[in-house]
């Protein structure tokens, strides 16, 4: 179990993920992190209660008007800052996520061989480095996330970024049709 958090508004996000993660700390609570979408990806992670996390983001001072953020209660890889959400795939993708992808494995030989190096120890990490291969052929986002549940077995509910598309953010859970928040530009 874990919470998950995304936000898009015309203002800073970070106090509405950071206070969303409060409320879902009883969910999970070995490790927190965010990341906002600018024109690269900030991501902020910690071990152990969101206090932490927030003094981290506080003294870093991250910002941004969308955005994405998790509290672990890990099922797969130990509490650790390396297995701390959220996941990155080269620096341009984000995800959070909740669940269990049970072909975990065979996905990761897969991207493996395909060159991706993994940096966690997570069932998650699959995830965000499937939608870059997809985004390659595509250049969306949301059709990316589209082809990569089509191969995911098992729970899932997750909010996936990119600073390719940084007004735009995809959400998907297992059995509801996909969402896309997206901030409106004046
Ligand atoms: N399987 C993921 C992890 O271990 C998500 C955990 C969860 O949903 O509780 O990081």
């Amino acid at each position: 179990m874990c919470g998950i958090i995304g936000a898009v508004a015309q203002r800073n996000v970070v106090p509405i993920l950071i206070e969303g993660l409060r409320r879902l700390e009883y969910r999970g609570y070995d490790s927190a992190g965010l990341v906002v979408v600018n024109d690269e990806l900030h991501c902020v992670r910690s071990t152990g209660r969101v206090e932490s996390l927030a003094r981290l983001v506080r003294e870093q001072d991250a910002q941004g008007m969308l955005g994405i953020a998790y509290t672990r209660w890990a099922t797969h890889g130990v509490p650790a800052e390396r297995n701390a959400p959220p996941h990155l795939s080269d620096d341009a993708f984000a995800v959070v996520h909740n669940g269990i992808i049970e072909n975990h494995e065979s996905l990761r030989r897969q991207l493996e061989k395909a060159g991706y190096e993994f940096l966690s120890d997570t069932d998650t990490e699959v995830i965000v480095h499937l939608v870059h291969l997809y985004y390659r052929e595509s250049n969306d986002l949301l059709a990316a996330v589209q082809a990569c549940i089509a191969l995911l077995k098992g729970a899932y509910a997750m909010a996936v970024v990119c600073r390719h598309e940084p007004a735009r953010m995809v959400c998907v859970r297992l059995g509801n049709p996909l969402l896309i928040g997206q901030c409106i530009e004046d």
